[in-house]
């Protein structure tokens, strides 16, 4: 197994106006299966389509219409439970909760409250390289999502759009191990990240893809070890939840606030209540949603509808096996082979695409950190700078492994490749053509570069004297053979005859 050794990162410590306080943070992440149907019914999920355009019978709750289970949506949620290393339950269960809202037909939401398919797992959260927190998931759940209520569309009038009701959702529930609102950013991006990898959520946040519920206690520095040796939650603070964040920025000011909040009641003698509330980021601060008194009674119960969900052993087996490489394992990877730094593997292993880019580059050049740092450096700037993704780079992978591969060989310097990086990305084309056609080779014959350095020495007397006197002013004749030669000349060839023709 390729490994990665890490270290945890220290916890974020906040200065209340008298004691110093930690952060203890658990998040519960709702993630959109990626599935053409919903959870129960064959309408589409498409984001985006007319109002009230994609919804089956059931989906509006009427009368007598039973769900049938999307085996899909099921075995994308094991996919990311098995990508979470977590346990598959062979049997989970549905059950009711039961509540009114005019987005919600039914009158309840089908979820997995007592029974949920994914127990225990983990995702390892890296904050910088070498240092990285390990937090633990508690479970992941399916249910349904609720549908949309518009209130600002008529000044009299609410409106109600179904599309997205009975959509499937994986509610990802993780232990109070975040210790900070970056790792809780990262931790967001790393579940992202894996899921995009597995292909079971698309991760979109904007479109309320990855919605984020996050809860937030803050305790005295030691309380969290105590907690994590008896595992006994009295050791931690009371926490508040703050709902349905879609922003990695937002979590982290919401996390902000919130732990000053709680601080700043302790401090006064005062205590934290249990509640929900919700995060205003015009105002910066959150709001009392409704505490655990108002709480609704969800008279949760076994849905009658639905037969407890069997899977087989085998068919988790099955799923296990279509497995891609993961993130962690990539990256561990090209560390070892392709002997980049554990920073380059991030970039280059953050989006599944880049790095498949990146390993073809390496393959046809046959090296790869050279690859690497011209897929970091040139490629990435100039596709940032055009507002581009990998997917529609005008330079293909063969073609910027040929580029390199050229280096490689001694056919163009590394200042000349530039250029033609330039060229093949803005005209196309083929690089070892262009490099003959526009007569951009290295020049490698010793005479073409000897006769150079010679005329640069001849005409410049004065400076012969100085370079003999201080050795180091030797390069100024290298750059004078450069430019000379339009950079076409083997830098190492010209740096050698120069010491040589000056005697140094
Ligand atoms: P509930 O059923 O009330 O939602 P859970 O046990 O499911 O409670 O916990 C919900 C989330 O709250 C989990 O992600 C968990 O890690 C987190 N959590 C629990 N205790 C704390 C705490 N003291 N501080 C911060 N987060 C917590
Ligand atoms: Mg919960």
């Amino acid at each position: 197994m390729l490994d990665l050794t890490y270290e945890p990162p220290a916890p974020k410590v906040i200065q209340g106006a008298r004691d110093d306080w930690e952060l203890v943070i658990g998040l519960e992440v709702h993630a959109q299966v990626a599935s053409a149907a919903k959870l129960f019914s064959g309408a589409s999920t498409l984001f985006g389509a007319e109002p009230n355009a994609n919804v089956a019978f059931v989906d509006a709750g009427m009368p007598g219409m039973l769900p049938v289970i999307n085996e899909g949506c099921v075995a994308l949620a094991v996919k990311t439970g098995l990508g979470l290393k977590a346990a598959i339950n062979l049997t989970s269960a549905f059950d009711r909760k039961n509540y009114f809202y005019p987005d919600l037909p039914q009158g309840y939401q089908i979820s997995q409250l007592y029974h949920p398919i994914v127990g225990e797992g983990e995702v390892i959260v890296d904050m910088a390289p070498g240092i990285a927190r390990r937090v633990r998931i508690e479970r992941i759940h399916l249910e349904q999502d609720a549908g949309k209520s518009i209130h600002d569309m008529d000044p009299a009038l609410s409106f109600v759009d179904l599309n997205r009701t009975g959509v499937a959702l994986m509610e990802i529930v993780s232990r109070p191990d975040i210790r900070g609102p970056e790792e809780a950013a990262a931790y967001v991006l790393k579940l992202r990240q894996i899921m995009r990898y597995l292909g079971t959520c698309n991760g979109d946040m904007q479109n309320g893809n990855l919605r984020a519920d996050v809860n937030v206690s803050v305790c005295r520095p030691g309380d969290y070890e105590r907690y994590q040796e008896s595992g006994d939650f009295a050791h931690l603070g009371t926490r508040c939840e703050i709902k349905n964040m879609n922003s990695t920025r937002f979590i982290q000011a919401a996390i902000e606030v919130e732990a000053r909040r709680q601080i700043a009641i302790l401090e006064d003698g005062g205590t934290v209540v249990q509640e929900t509330r919700l995060f205003d980021p015009d105002k910066s601060e959150t709001r009392s949603m409704r505490s655990k008194e108002e709480a609704h009674d969800y008279r949760y119960f076994p849905d009658p509808d639905l037969l407890p969900l069997e899977i087989e052993q085998a068919w988790v087996d099955d799923i296990a096996t279509s497995l891609p490489e993961l993130p962690d394992e990539k990256k561990a990877r090209f560390v070892l082979d392709y002997g980049m730094t554990e920073y380059d593997a991030d970039v280059l292993t953050a989006e599944v695409e880049n790095a498949a880019y990146f390993e073809q580059v390496a393959q046809v050049s046959g090296d790869g950190k050279a690859s690497a740092n011209w897929v970091i450096n040139e490629l990435f700037g100039q596709l940032k700078k055009d507002d581009r993704d990998i997917g529609d780079s005008p330079l293909s992978a063969a073609q910027l492994g040929r580029i390199v591969a050229l280096i490689r060989a001694g056919d163009i310097s590394g200042k000349i490749a530039k250029d033609l990086f330039e060229i093949v990305y803005l005209e196309g084309g083929d690089p070892e053509a262009i490099v003959d056609e526009r007569g951009m080779r290295q020049v490698t014959d010793t005479g073409a570069i000897e006769a150079a350095v010679d005329d640069v020495i001849a005409a410049n007397p004065a400076q012969v004297e100085k370079a003999r006197a201080n050795p180091k002013l030797a390069g100024w004749f290298v750059g004078q053979v450069m430019k000379a030669t339009g950079g076409k000349a083997n830098p190492a060839a010209v740096n050698r005859i120069v010491q040589d023709r000056l005697g140094l």
